[in-house]
């Protein structure tokens, strides 16, 4: 029996220069873990048959499956704001392209696969660690409604990856609108080469943004829609407390999608100067430093579009500049919205800005947990008396005060308080992938083999607006010892 996947090698067809075609490289000894059985459903295709250790040596990248054209690409990119002219898929293997049941086209990827002609002085291969991070954050955005890459499956290999210290290996199995970013884009503007530009735009258009094919200027369509698109998403993190940890532009999805989770984290206590990932020791990738670093790496982008823009480079220029400018204005609408929304209003009025930041500057100051306090807003809007969320500032008169405001505010509107209640908790969340618990499902699966925590962890974290009463712990700040203070890109 073969396992047939019916992909499209859409990407495998554009020219040579745009990729490596190589194959996974076997492992010696490949154990499913994990198989995302809905989402593999999804793309249309049969859990049960991955589910066969047929399909675990698929998954482990041990066997090419049917119709595959199994290629690593090529991609440039800003790293911490230094330009490298190569990088490319130095671990991962993009295996084709499927139709997902809502007819979007979807990469199926091995992360962690073996080394190819990009993989410089890496091994080509990741750690369990890092992979089951990657498995839960993802799933976790999706589940709060972000638009993310997604995980179809996680693999132990049998094989040991040498890091800081000798770990396990792991394969995961990645699945994204597309694996296209800005820094796509710089490989070919670094060499000069428009024409290899001009074929990536025009096979972005095709498949992110459509509409742009019949627009009157096409490509300054399609920076308008990754423009758009990208300051949905930021928006979108710091309205869930995420802080992405490595937003080089090689790390930055031209489809709109959050990816490549290395050092990721979600924060506890609210501080927008928020940064875990030990390599960011400048802060560059700060929590609140994330929409002025989307904006420096669409504007990495426009500089490789501009020969598509006009002739003239001084008009390409001033061209991108108005579209660049327009993100400042789509960030703050979506960014706003969202927290108007967070704090329970229906509508916009003046002095919401103000409102709201009011309460996140008490929030800053009394340490207040970022997730819990919206939460347990909700239930304040309910009960008057509920005095849940006070609890959490570590001084509870400043949010007194704020809520003395806050409530006059909300009284104006029509809505009742059980309408205002549901709202909000359906925009604020009671799960998020809090950095102490998955560190702990780590530690359990590394040392002990024990998968059971990772699992459980998952199923809390699919449903991150209902209580689950019986899971409540997992809504729970670290305690002081639990604290992580720092994460690992593990690579
Ligand atoms: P990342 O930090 O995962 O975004 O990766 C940055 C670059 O390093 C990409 O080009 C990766 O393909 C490459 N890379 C990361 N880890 C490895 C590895 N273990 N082996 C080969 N290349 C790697
Ligand atoms: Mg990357």
């Amino acid at each position: 029996m073969t396992i047939h996947f019916p992909f499209q090698n859409t990407y495998a067809a554009l020219p040579d220069s745009f990729y490596a075609r190589v194959a996974p490289t076997p492992v010696a000894a490949p154990r499913l873990i994990k198989l995302n059985r809905p989402l593999a459903l999804h793309l249309g295709l049969d859990p049960d048959l991955l589910a066969t250790p047929e399909g675990a040596e698929i998954l482990a990248g041990a066997r090419v499956p049917d119709g595959a054209d199994p290629i690593a690409m090529a991609y440039a990119g800003h790293q911490f704001g230094h330009f490298v002219p190569q990088l490319g898929d130095g671990r991962a293997i993009l295996l084709g392209e499927v139709i997902d049941t809502d007819g979007i086209r979807r990469d199926i990827q091995l992360k962690g696969s073996g080394p190819t002609p990009f993989s410089r002085r890496g091994d080509g291969r990741a750690a369990l660690g890092p992979v089951l991070r990657e498995y839960i954050v993802s799933e976790a955005m999706a589940a709060l409604g972000i638009p993310t890459t997604r995980s179809l499956a996680a693999v132990v290999t049998g094989e040991h990856v040498m890091r800081e210290a000798v770990l396990p290996g792991a394969v995961l199995t990645r699945v994204a609108a597309s694996h296209i970013r800005v820094g796509t884009f710089q490989f070919f503007a670094a060499r000069g080469d428009n024409d290899g530009v001009q074929k990536l735009a025009d096979h972005v258009i095709a498949r992110h943004d459509p509409h742009a094919a019949n627009a009157e200027r096409p490509y300054h369509a399609l920076l308008e829609g990754v423009i758009a698109r990208q300051a949905d998403l930021v928006a979108r993190w710091l309205s869930v407390g995420f802080i992405h940890g490595v937003m080089n532009t090689d790390n930055c999805s031209i489809s709109g999608e959050t990816i490549d989770y290395g050092p990721c984290a979600f924060m506890d206590h609210y501080d927008p100067a928020t940064v875990f990932s030990s390599i960011d020791e400048m802060g560059r990738y700060a929590y609140a430093n994330q929409p002025k670093i989307a904006l420096w790496n669409l504007t990495r982008l426009a500089e490789c579009l501009l020969p598509l823009f006009a002739d003239d480079k001084d008009q390409a220029i001033e061209q991108a500049q108005i579209m660049l400018g327009g993100f400042a204005e789509k960030f703050t609408t979506a960014y706003q919205a969202g927290l108007r929304r967070k704090i329970g209003l229906f509508t916009a009025r003046d002095g919401d800005e103000a409102l709201v930041q009011g309460l996140l500057d008490a929030m800053a100051k009394s340490q207040a947990d970022f997730t819990l306090t919206f939460r347990r807003l909700g239930d304040a809007a309910r009960d008057s008396d509920n005095d849940s969320v006070r609890q959490l500032f570590a001084d509870p008169t400043a949010f007194d005060e704020w809520a003395v405001r806050w409530r006059q505010r909300i009284a104006d509107e029509p809505q009742s308080a059980a309408e205002r209640h549901a709202a909000m908790r359906a925009v604020n969340p009671a799960f998020i992938p809090r950095n102490h618990r998955v560190e702990a499902v780590i530690e359990a699966a590394m040392n002990r083999d024990d998968f059971a925590p990772f699992e459980q962890l998952l199923a809390v974290l699919s449903r991150p607006f209902e209580d689950q009463p019986e899971f409540a712990d997992y809504a729970d700040p670290p305690k002081p010892e639990q604290r992580v203070l720092q994460t690992f890109c593990g690579t």
